[in-house]
């Protein structure tokens, strides 16, 4: 037993709530005609999830909800309750019982629930084809709808049986493994371009990474070169530094313990010469009386261009005494105020008549000669003015170099009596301090090489401050092209090697590699580098994403792919031996209830044109028509004594008890819990009432039935009698009656 109860409220003629129960194998609904029998079994499409109205005789959702009458006010909601006995677990669901609940608003909006819990259409359909209750409803058969197995095409018969075979949930299921599929697939395509699209990306920045890890690599060895380099050359440096002060000490020493001993032989050079004389007094007179050698000679050297001009001076006087000269210049003024002279004594002359000639021309040549003379006069004076002017100058300044002349000559002499004098008495005391001299020049000689020395020791100290100044120049080099890092080097531990020509030179490769390292560093310019490497990272990791999501979906493809295949063959052989089965019982059936003859279902084949619209440009009038090669189900049947073959040939009664004899062979192979049949049995005569009555208590060996019925013989085969009226308010009413009450309901 696996149909418990049906809770109708609300539901159509149902305003009140109603409770079928189910304790009988055989149940039936009796009542008169539109008293809300049918109503009864389309609660049952209703709360399985039905989604066709038109199946249960509606348009909208609102037309399942009582409607309200003169007397009852209208509900504004229609619930239905069907409860089963899931003890044997026949719905995969762990309660002993389960009810299925489904309610529809005034709004259409409907609401699914299983044992109270809110859940969806989907979940309801999925939990009822495990038991074979599908979507189909087959095992519901309405009013009328005896022979629609019949009916239906071949494609729809063989979806039928499909149904009753529950392979629709095999189907459903590949048909979302298909959509899955073709979804994946699509999404293979989308994540493959992406990657694509980010390739080449990811090569321009790998390439830019490759030079920044090379700049890396490089300023890594530079740090490594700069260190060994500047570690060593500090330490070459604070050593040569330490070397010169240790070799300046003893000769800065004995510059110091030789001046002292100067100091000494000075003082007993100076004591041995009677301590007021000394050379350096010879010398000074010897300095003396040579300045005074020199100042004599400039002297001399004035006094002899004073004397060659003095004698120029004489000689021009001596030639201007003698010269007379023609070629002087007369000023014009006396050259005219001659001829004035000249014109008055003319004219005096003149008028004095008695003048003689002779008288006249010796006046006017004594006038002339007294001109030339005036003339010559004037210019010696000039002249020898001057000479006897400079002259006299040049004999004061001779008078004056020769007093100092003198003076000089004195001084000399004066000096020289002196020196001659104090050489005199230094030869008489030199005897003595003689051995003291030698001394000194010894020990000047010696002084001088410690000079030497120490001034060697002064440049190679220069050089070393300098190179000194070039290592700091390169520590803040490294700093700058390697980092602090390269600075920061460890001194290193002290090597003998450490001054020898070898080693220098090895310094001197090692720092022309560090700046060779630090050119090729600046060519690989690595600007901007972490940057890029964070956008290399980020699209790599994308990358690699994509790569994994393409092969995650490549494995859910090739798992839904199997999927599929493997959906596909459960199906066929399911449906194949299914069928086969259903063959067996529905020959059975039928031959039973017609007491012989033959019926079959095979499996056809046929392609069915349909027709496609094909868009060309924007008319789509051309029309292609497609072959759709398609799979159903034809059903064979023969009547004993009758050669009439095929369903068309029929009489209506025939036709119900044909396919009352298919569907109960459906029903057989995979029994559904229940089976609704209203008014099945309509048609049927008396003979064939009995034939379906022992037919139905056969079936409910398997199956619960609910049998809706106006026939006496199907009411008497029913454990559970329910009659349903109509009351004078317009609403349905249920009521459990005996067998003689519902004989009389129902007629
Ligand atoms: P028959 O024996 O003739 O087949 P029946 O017993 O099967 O009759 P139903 O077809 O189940 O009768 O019931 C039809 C009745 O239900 C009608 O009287 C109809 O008015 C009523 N009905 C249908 N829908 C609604 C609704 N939404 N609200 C109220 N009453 C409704």
């Amino acid at each position: 037993m696996h149909l418990k109860s049906l809770e109708i409220s609300g539901f159509k003629s149902f305003a009140k709530r109603a409770i079928l129960e189910f304790t009988s194998p055989i149940s039936a609904i009796v009542g008169p005609n539109g008293s809300g029998k049918s109503n009864v079994a389309e609660a049952f499409r209703f709360v399985l999830g039905e989604q066709s109205l038109k199946s249960m005789r509606g348009k909208r959702g609102e037309d399942l909800i009582f409607n309200g009458t003169s007397k009852v006010a209208r509900q504004q909601r229609a619930a239905v309750k069907i409860t089963f006995d899931n003890s044997r677990r026949v719905l995969p669901i762990d309660f002993d019982e389960v009810v299925i609940e489904r309610i529809v608003h005034r709004d259409s909006v409907n609401e699914y629930f299983v044992n109270g819990t809110h859940v969806r259409l989907k979940d309801i359909i999925e939990l009822l084809s495990s038991a074979h209750i599908g979507a189909t409803g087959h095992h519901i058969i309405s009013q009328g709808e005896a022979d629609k197995i019949l009916t239906a095409s071949d494609k729809e018969r063989k979806e039928m049986i499909e149904d009753a075979l529950g392979l629709k949930i095999f189907q459903w299921k590949r048909l979302e493994a298909e959509r899955k599929l073709e979804k994946t697939d699509e999404n293979i395509q989308h994540v493959e371009s992406l990657r694509r699209e980010l390739a080449p990306h990811i090569k321009f920045l790998g390439k830019q990474v490759e030079k920044i890890q090379k700049a890396k690599e490089l300023k890594s060895s530079l740090v490594l070169l700069y260190k060994d380099y500047l570690s060593r050359e500090s330490y070459f440096l604070e050593e040569s530094i330490k070397d010169l002060h240790e070799r300046s000490i003893s000769p800065q020493a004995e510059r110091e313990q030789i001046s002292l001993k100067l100091e000494e032989l000075r003082v007993r050079i100076g004591e041995k010469s009677g301590g007021a004389r000394s050379s350096s007094e010879v010398v000074g007179l010897e300095k003396k009386m040579s300045e005074e050698r020199e100042r004599q000679s400039l002297l001399m050297r004035d006094l002899g261009r004073i004397e060659g001009e003095l004698g120029y001076f004489e000689r021009e006087i001596h030639r201007l005494l003698k010269e007379t000269s023609d070629r002087r210049p007369v000023p014009f003024e006396r050259v005219s105020s001659l001829e004035a002279e000249l014109d008055s004594v003319m004219s005096e002359a003149l008028a004095e008549e008695s003048k003689t000639k002779k008288d006249l021309v010796s006046q006017l040549r004594a006038i002339i000669k007294a001109f030339f003379q005036s003339i010559q006069d004037a210019k010696d004076e000039v002249s020898l003015g001057k000479a006897r002017a400079e002259i006299a100058r040049l004999q004061e300044q001779r008078a004056k170099l020769d007093a100092k002349y003198q003076d000089s000559k004195n001084a000399e002499h004066l000096n020289r009596v002196e020196y001659e004098h104090l050489r005199q008495s230094i030869e008489d005391e030199q005897v003595g301090s003689l051995e003291a001299e030698k001394e000194m020049l010894k020990v000047m000689k010696r002084l001088q090489e410690v000079e030497n020395e120490l001034s060697a020791i002064g440049v190679e100290r220069s050089q070393l401050e300098r190179q000194r100044d070039d290592f700091a120049r390169e520590v803040r080099e490294a700093i700058l092209f390697a980092g602090s890092d390269a600075a920061r080097f460890e001194p290193v531990a002290s090597y003998r090697e450490w001054s020898s020509s070898q080693e220098r030179s090895r310094q001197a490769e090692k720092k022309r590699m560090t700046e060779k390292t630090m050119i090729r560093l600046e060519e690989a310019g690595a600007a901007g580098g972490d940057e890029l490497l964070k956008e290399y990272e980020e699209s790599f990791q994308r990358s690699e994403f994509l790569r994994k999501e393409v092969e995650d979906l490549v494995r859910a493809s090739a798992s839904l792919q199997t999927l599929i295949a493997e959906l596909d063959i459960r199906i066929k052989t399911e449906f194949e031996s299914g069928l086969g089965k259903i063959n067996n019982e529905f020959s059975r059936f039928f031959t039973h209830m017609f007491g012989g003859g033959s019926a079959s279902l095979s499996l056809v084949k046929k392609t069915r044109k349909i027709r496609e619209s094909v868009d060309v440009g924007e008319i789509s009038e051309n029309m292609s028509e497609e072959p759709v090669a398609e799979e159903g189900i034809e059903v064979k049947v023969g009547l004993p004594h009758k050669r009439i073959q095929g369903l068309v040939m029929l009489s209506g009664g025939e036709r119900a008890l044909a396919s009352i004899a298919l569907l109960f062979a459906m029903s057989q192979v995979n029994p559904p819990p229940f089976i609704i049949l209203d008014e099945t049995d309509a048609a049927l005569d008396e003979a064939n009432s009995r034939k379906y009555g022992d037919m139905i208590e056969h079936l409910a060996k398997y199956s619960q039935l609910i049998l809706i019925t106006h026939n006496r013989e199907t009411m008497s085969r029913a454990g559970i009698l329910y009659g349903i009226t109509m009351g004078s308010d317009g609403t349905s009413r249920l009521l459990s009656i005996a067998f003689d009450e519902a004989v009389k309901v129902a007629k």
